[in-house]
């Protein structure tokens, strides 16, 4: 059974959180005067802290997501949202994780910067979890199975059985992380939290939604989970420009959903031009904005590619991945040039 007390860190849970002053004195929009927060008085649009809890952009998201804002945590990109669960739940030089390469590289980044192990165990040839070779590596002080679905940068969602099994047999949390999920089919797992005590999704406002600069990363669980990560987070990480930018671009997803879907052509048109080529050898199926292709000599072709102007992701260094490149779908020029080049090249 899983137990969440089980799984918090002994300091975390006798944790008294710093209460700051917006913490303290909550505006109900009327005019008071403001003399807690040693703030400069002159009013600029910035002078003030912004709100720790962000209630305004949490009230919007609750709506899009289906989900009560309680179930929401916010984070300076969804970066600093991992990073607050391995602080939450992982005990230095003491537990562990487990990852599932070839996947997206921060997990590992923040294993190391936390000083927890990380135990990897490779996707299988088709890109899927192999679970029982998860469940072979768990042991009693494996705190969290990190998934990436749709994965980085193999592009494929995770198959929504095999998350299942984890769910259902794992007694730490399952961290799915959902940065590409607006580009996919697959429908997220937020609409499952209520299911499982033990799920955490993650989301984030970088890719689909085109706010990569403005850095804010969703974290979406119990009430419970996210009553341990308020607990450790900054007062005030997520700053004020970035929640007035990310609540005006929540109130216009028709324009997203537009953007999305002209990205989704591109990507097919893209596909189909590549399929071309003749050092091409294979084009994964992509749920994302990227397509991973396999080429014939990855390296040479990076630096090909680079000479001519175009920046491209080399991936052919991680598992199962040999001889890879990782394409962002661009804009229809980008997307042409690329190809223009690609065909140029001997
Ligand atoms: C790009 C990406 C993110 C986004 O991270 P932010 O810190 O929110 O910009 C998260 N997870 C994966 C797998 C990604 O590829």
């Amino acid at each position: 059974m899983f137990d969440l007390d089980n799984i918090t860190r002994e300091n975390v849970k006798s944790l008294k959180p710093y209460s700051s002053a917006r913490d303290e004195y909550i505006s109900d929009g009327s005019k008071m005067i403001f003399l807690d927060a040693n703030e400069n008085p002159f009013e600029n649009g910035v002078n003030r802290y912004p709100d720790p809890q962000q209630r305004s952009l949490k009230t919007v998201l609750a709506e899009q997501k289906g989900i009560g804002p309680d179930h929401i945590l916010l984070g300076n990109g969804s970066d600093e949202v991992l990073d607050l669960l391995f602080r939450a739940f992982c005990e230095p030089k003491e537990d562990n994780i487990i990852t599932l390469p070839p996947t997206y590289g921060m997990y590992q980044v923040l294993s190391g910067i936390n000083a927890i192990e990380n135990r990897t165990v490779l996707l299988t040839r088709d890109f899927q979890p192999n679970v029982d070779k998860i469940i072979e590596a768990v042991d009693t002080n494996t705190k969290m199975i990190f998934i990436c679905s749709p994965n980085n940068p193999t592009g494929n969602s995770i198959s929504e059985e095999k998350i299942n099994q984890l769910l259902n047999v794992f007694n730490g949390l399952v961290v799915i992380d959902e940065a590409y999920v607006d580009f996919s089919k697959s429908k997220s797992w937020v609409a499952k939290l209520s299911d499982h005590p033990n799920l955490v999704v993650t989301q984030t406002l970088s890719k689909a939604y085109g706010l990569a600069g403005i850095r804010l990363g969703i974290c979406l669980a119990s009430k419970e989970i996210i009553t341990v990560l308020n607990k450790i987070k900054p007062p005030y990480n997520v700053n004020e420009l970035t929640q007035q930018r990310a609540l005006n671009r929540l109130k216009e997803v028709e324009y997203v959903e537009t953007e999305i879907a002209t990205l989704l052509k591109e990507k097919e048109l893209l596909f189909k031009a590549l399929l071309d080529l003749s050092f091409i050898e294979k084009c994964y199926a992509s749920d994302a904005n990227f397509i991973l292709v396999k080429v014939d000599d990855s390296t040479k072709r990076y630096h090909q590619l680079l000479e001519r102007g175009v920046v491209v992701r080399n991936r052919g260094n991680q598992p199962l991945c040999e001889n890879t490149l990782r394409f962002t779908i661009g804009t229809q020029n980008e997307n042409i040039k690329l190809i223009e080049v690609l065909k140029s090249l001997v």
